[in-house]
């Protein structure tokens, strides 16, 4: 097993005379393994771990420039909207927020000035899909570089950089560690321009993970696999449990035909993930906050991609930062729960959330 290098620092032979490692804010080798397993899941020729997911996306924007113009999608992670909006927009940089399920809107939003294009997919927690090699033709078209956010499909449903994107984008916080016990990011790309922007952002910048995190993301890379297939069928059991339910509105899982995004998943996944949002009948704020405290199996928690199942509600937790109106107009409704389908006994995660929609009877 690879060793915890829990080290800061490394003994030279001489000034300069050292084994490939000077100081862990720079490089540290229980880091640079982990940087080639991530690399290899993405097909990627350089892998970048960062001390978290935001931490990775605010070395990539760090690589633009005031008046650099960013087209992204609509429905983001609440962080990355957070960064974007509160972060690097006051220093100078623009962005374009649209539905890119529409590449049509993504063409229009692309200026002279587009640097780079900002898709999530599946959305969180719309469970949107966009089509990423479409969209990489249209950003390409502008000159722009795209970046996918894979923290939702992970690199075993689907591999953007095959797909046309440039960089992929994790939270390993999710299903690269996959147990709920770490928060790291990394970026993995093809590009060396990049690659050498990003190491630059971690020296300089100092978002370096420690040494034990990068192992334990190691470690849960080896069942990755193993995990995304339970999490995916576990999934689509429940979803389509879920869409038969009297007191369930509609259910956002693209694996089930109904998903607007279905055949474009179909496409570019291998399967459709452990994601599921759901709207109750009755789109009422109260009746979430029963259904939230009336699971059992269920934890309510921030956060996805661990082995045991977690319950949210959008517009108050996760995507509280996200203001009313942005929230309305693109459909996030209060009485949206989001589940992240854990890889426990499905029986057991269906009878729990039965329990939970019967206190509203
Ligand atoms: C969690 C998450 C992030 C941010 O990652 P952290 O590890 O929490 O910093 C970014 N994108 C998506 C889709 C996420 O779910």
């Amino acid at each position: 097993m690879t060793p915890i290098y829990q080290t800061s620092t490394y003994a030279q032979a001489g000034p300069g005379e050292h084994q490939g490692h000077e100081y862990s804010r720079v490089s540290n080798p229980t880091r640079s393994a982990l940087e080639g397993n991530l690399a290899a899941l993405e097909n990627a020729a350089h892998g970048i771990a960062f001390s978290s997911g935001v931490a990775g996306i605010d070395a990539i924007l760090k690589g633009l420039r005031p008046g650099d113009h960013v087209v992204s999608m609509d429905d983001l992670y609440g962080g990355t909207y957070r960064l974007f909006t509160q972060v690097f927009e006051p220093f100078g940089i623009d962005f374009s927020f649209v539905d890119m399920t529409d590449v049509e809107a993504a063409a229009r939003a692309c200026t002279d000035d587009t640097k780079l294009m900002w898709v999530e997919t599946p959305t969180n927690p719309l469970m949107r899909i966009a089509d990423i090699a479409a969209l990489s033709d249209v950003a390409h078209a502008h000159g722009a570089d795209v970046v996918v956010d894979n923290t939702f499909a992970s690199p075993y449903l689907q591999q953007p950089l095959d797909l046309g994107a440039d960089l992929v984008l994790h939270s390993a916080t999710k299903y690269l560690g996959g147990h709920s016990d770490l928060i790291l990011g990394a970026v993995c790309t093809n590009d060396d321009d990049w690659a050498e922007t990003l190491r630059f952002q971690v020296k300089s910048g100092g978002a370096s993970p420690g040494p034990m995190d990068c192992f334990l993301t190691l470690r849960g890379t080896k069942t990755l696999h193993l995990r995304m297939e339970r999490h995916c069928a576990n999934a689509q059991h429940l979803a389509d449990f879920l869409a038969e339910h009297p007191r369930v509105g509609r259910v956002r899982y693209p694996g089930r035909p109904d998903h607007p995004g279905h055949e474009t998943a179909a496409r570019q996944m291998t399967d459709f993930g452990g994601m599921i949002s759901f709207e109750l009948v009755e789109d009422d704020l109260d009746a979430a906050v029963a259904v939230l405290k009336g699971t059992e199996v269920f934890t309510l928690a921030e956060s996805l991609g661990g082995v045991e199942s977690l319950i949210e509600h959008p517009a108050t937790m996760t995507h509280a930062s996200v203001p009313p109106e942005q929230r309305r107009a693109i459909g996030l409704t209060d009485s949206l729960l989001r589940i992240s389908v854990g890889v426990e006994e499905v029986d057991d995660l269906r009878e729990d959330l039965a329990r939970a929609l019967a206190t509203l009877d």
